[in-house]
């Protein structure tokens, strides 16, 4: 199977290297801000945007003549900004003629030059070595630490800046992928998603998710107070960011460390995983049945530090790596509503209560248990394989999705 892959690299801290890059980056941010201005100026007087390629020929011709300083620039990589401004002006005209609640129309904007982050290569304009740990951009000769060797083809590069100045490189790399022999556990499993427990599954087991924004938060709180105090544009303040925005760093990498490993454990211990549909997590978010304005900006951090959008991402994935399937069931599916017993429909329960006993067949329920074993149920019979476990049934062939 095909798939695009992404490696990221460092560059070596060489100042006088990496500055040329910055300065490249910045120079891109110019050929982007200039096609920005163009749209403007194109739309005040046609009422409509300009074609691509009409902006492309005229970035040629520019290049050429007014604009000397661009000439190190890759014609590839302001093909791309061409590409991407285009893109973002045909979204933003589409949103408008729907005109939807909530989407984004604001049209694209100028960007600080400061705040501009990369650029992109596509074939043309760079050369790599992957035994000397080394790449040539525009000429020049870069190296970077090499983590890990990849083969495939690459399809694009981006040189990228973070908010410390360090400079990264990214492959996205086109690579032909075994894949590894599936159901190996004949197991299948349903999870239900929760605030409380992260995930409860099918089985009974618990998985709770450690809150890394919470526990970090008092830091946190100190940082931001810290950045308030300093003045604005001063070098203090910068250091304040810089500190600040690390540990938010942190606090991501935790938790995507600890999704990761949960993720590839779920795939080793099981050949089909039942999920919630991801729209309906994303309910979760906004979901009706708080009443403060505290209570629901609680709920809402709390859904951002256990991001379980991200987490079942990260499922699909590792799924696709190991062959496993991935199911989502029905975002409308009431899957905490339903007696696994008996199918008594007992209706909507606060959320409060953790436990109840079915008036219909009196079995006593773990209200997350029951919730998994509704879900694997439900994506079971979405399969059409039935409710019953594959190695109750004794299944071990490849099913046939
Ligand atoms: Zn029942």
């Amino acid at each position: 199977m095909q798939v695009i892959r992404s490696y990221k690299f460092k560059l070596y801290n060489n100042a006088k290297a990496n500055g040329i890059l910055a300065h490249d980056i910045e120079m891109y941010s110019e050929v982007y801000n200039h096609c920005i201005a163009l749209y403007k100026k194109y739309y005040g007087i046609y009422k409509k945007h300009i074609g691509k390629y009409d902006l492309q020929k005229h970035l040629t011709k520019i290049k050429g003549r007014y604009k000397q300083r661009w000439s190190s620039l890759g014609s590839q990589a302001i093909q791309d900004i061409t590409d991407r401004t285009d893109r973002a002006y045909k979204l933003f005209f589409s949103n408008l003629k729907r005109k939807k609640e909530g989407e984004n129309t604001s049209p694209p904007n100028f960007k600080k030059r400061t705040k501009y982050k990369s650029f992109t290569l596509k074939q043309a304009g760079y050369k790599l070595d992957q035994k000397e740990n080394e790449i040539v951009i525009n000429k020049r000769k870069y190296k970077y630490f090499n983590s890990r060797e990849f083969n495939g083809d690459v399809k694009t590069l981006t040189v990228k800046r973070n908010y410390k100045g360090e400079i990264f490189i990214i492959f996205s790399v086109k690579q032909e992928i075994e894949l590894r022999v599936g159901f190996e556990t004949g197991k299948i499993a349903g999870f239900d998603f929760g605030l409380t427990t992260f995930l409860v599954d099918s089985e009974g087991k618990k998985f709770i998710s450690p809150e890394y924004l919470k526990n970090s938060f008092e830091k946190l709180r100190v940082l931001h107070k810290q950045l308030s105090k300093k003045q604005k544009g001063s070098n203090n303040r910068k250091k304040a960011k810089i500190r600040l925005n690390a540990l938010y760093e942190r606090i991501t990498n935790q938790r995507n460390d600890w999704q990761w490993k949960l993720a590839l454990d779920l795939v080793r211990s099981y050949d089909v995983i039942c999920l919630e549909s991801l729209s309906f997590i994303e309910m979760q978010k906004s979901k009706n049945t708080t009443k403060t304005k505290k209570q629901k900006k609680n709920r809402a951090r709390k859904v951002l530090d256990l991001a379980p959008g991200s987490f079942f991402e990260k499922v699909k994935y590792k799924a696709e790596e190991y062959n496993k399937q991935v199911v989502f069931i029905n975002k409308w599916f009431p899957s905490t509503q339903i007696c696994n017993v008996c199918s008594f429909v007992i209706g909507k329960l606060d959320e409060s209560i953790r436990e109840w006993t079915c008036p219909n067949c009196q079995t006593h329920h773990d209200r997350d248990h029951n919730a998994a074993l509704n879900i694997k149920e439900e994506g079971t019979s979405s399969l059409g394989i039935g409710s019953v476990s594959l190695v109750d049934r004794n299944i071990y062939e490849p099913l046939p999705f």
